[in-house]
């Protein structure tokens, strides 16, 4: 998916980067408390630090810094809301691109106006930004958690795809995967800031801190190699890297992202059964719909004829039927199933399903 769609050129002003919203800093100790109440997990890994730092006193904003965001491992279901009455065709089209995530981990957006806790702003000249993961929290009601700059729907398609996608993996408490230090030292320091100054209109200071300082190793949950096409990767101008090789960046969530989310929020991957009936012959193209049928499930399915109870009466007769191609989607299945009779029968499926 990734490198398929084209990326601004590097004299094209037009391409907005990302920034993660921080909260002001007295609020630092108090958000990571909360966030390690939320989940355990988040605490940081102390005796990784007390190796990289044997006689460092570990201050408490110190842990607060290096404490992750995530949501709990029981998934995250969040509320969303937004701030400046975009049309109703907006905010779906902008829910299903959050709610992509959901192919992969267990996490769910559900638009409500009452109390949302993802606020989302279009702010125009305010960028592209939303604060990490549990931070959404500390923010004031009135106050938006995300802002998507002037989207609308004539907004190209890739932007959502881009965008949305990228900023939603912040308030699921992923960081950017350009801070890993595997594509921060191949950066050239004083060309990013350049870079990042003139087009992004950005300080200093702010180029370091969104660019050019690597995630701290001990609190990095993360996959093992640094994924240069993951959608939490911007994508860099091969100008300011020291190889003058641009680092594509992600244009969707991609296969490692994926698995990462489905790792730090499992989906619950239990085993059901159903069954479906119609009475009909021929080819039939049959779409389920199933809410806990994902694009990721496994789908096994059976066919039979039944005279007059499904789960009592099945039964092999002189009718032969087969199952041909089964394609799981996110809500549903689509089956392809033949029944070689010239007269409309009785059929059943089963289904077995790892969802
Ligand atoms: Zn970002």
């Amino acid at each position: 998916m990734a490198n398929q769609l084209k990326k601004p050129e590097d004299h094209d002003h037009g391409f907005i980067g990302c920034c993660i919203k921080q909260l002001p800093k007295e609020q630092w100790v108090a958000a990571a408390a909360k966030a390690i109440e939320i989940n355990p997990n988040n605490a940081p890994a102390l005796h990784l630090l007390k190796l990289a730092m044997p006689d460092a006193v570990l201050q408490p904003e110190h842990l607060a810094v290096v404490t992750t965001k995530y949501w709990g491992s029981g998934g995250v279901q969040l509320t969303v809301g937004f701030l400046d009455n975009p049309p109703a065709a907006l905010r779906t089209r902008i829910l299903s691109h959050m709610n992509a995530w959901g192919a992969y981990a267990n996490v769910r957006f559900v638009e409500s106006s009452v109390n949302p806790q993802v606020r989302i702003n279009r702010g125009a000249g305010g960028g592209y930004w939303s604060y990490l993961g549990t931070d959404i929290l500390n923010i004031p009601a009135n106050q938006a958690t995300m802002n998507l700059d002037s989207f609308s729907m004539t907004t190209a398609d890739s932007e959502f795809y881009r965008v949305i996608r990228h900023e939603t993996g912040h308030t699921l408490g992923f960081p950017h995967e350009h801070m890993r230090s595997e594509i921060v030292n191949a950066i050239d320091y004083e060309k990013a800031i350049a870079y990042f100054m003139a087009s992004q209109g950005w300080s200093r200071d702010k180029v370091i801190a969104q660019v050019l300082t690597p995630l701290d190793q001990s609190s990095l949950i993360a996959t093992a190699q640094a994924d240069p096409n993951s959608i939490m990767c911007y994508w860099l101008p091969g100008s300011i890297m020291k190889n003058g090789i641009a680092i594509p960046g992600g244009t969707n969530i991609d296969t490692q992202d994926g698995q990462f989310a489905g790792l730090v929020y499992p989906r619950n991957s239990g085993l059901f059964s159903t069954y479906y009936t119609w009475r009909g012959c021929g080819t039939v193209n049959l779409n389920i719909t199933n809410s806990n049928i994902h694009a990721g499930s496994a789908v096994y399915a059976a066919i039979s004829e039944y005279t007059s109870n499904p789960r009592q009466t099945r039964f092999i007769g002189s009718a032969r039927m087969g199952i041909c191609n089964i394609s799981p989607y996110e809500g549903g299945v689509h089956i392809w199933a033949e029944i070689n009779w010239s007269s409309p029968i009785n059929v059943c499926i089963d289904l077995a399903v790892r969802s």
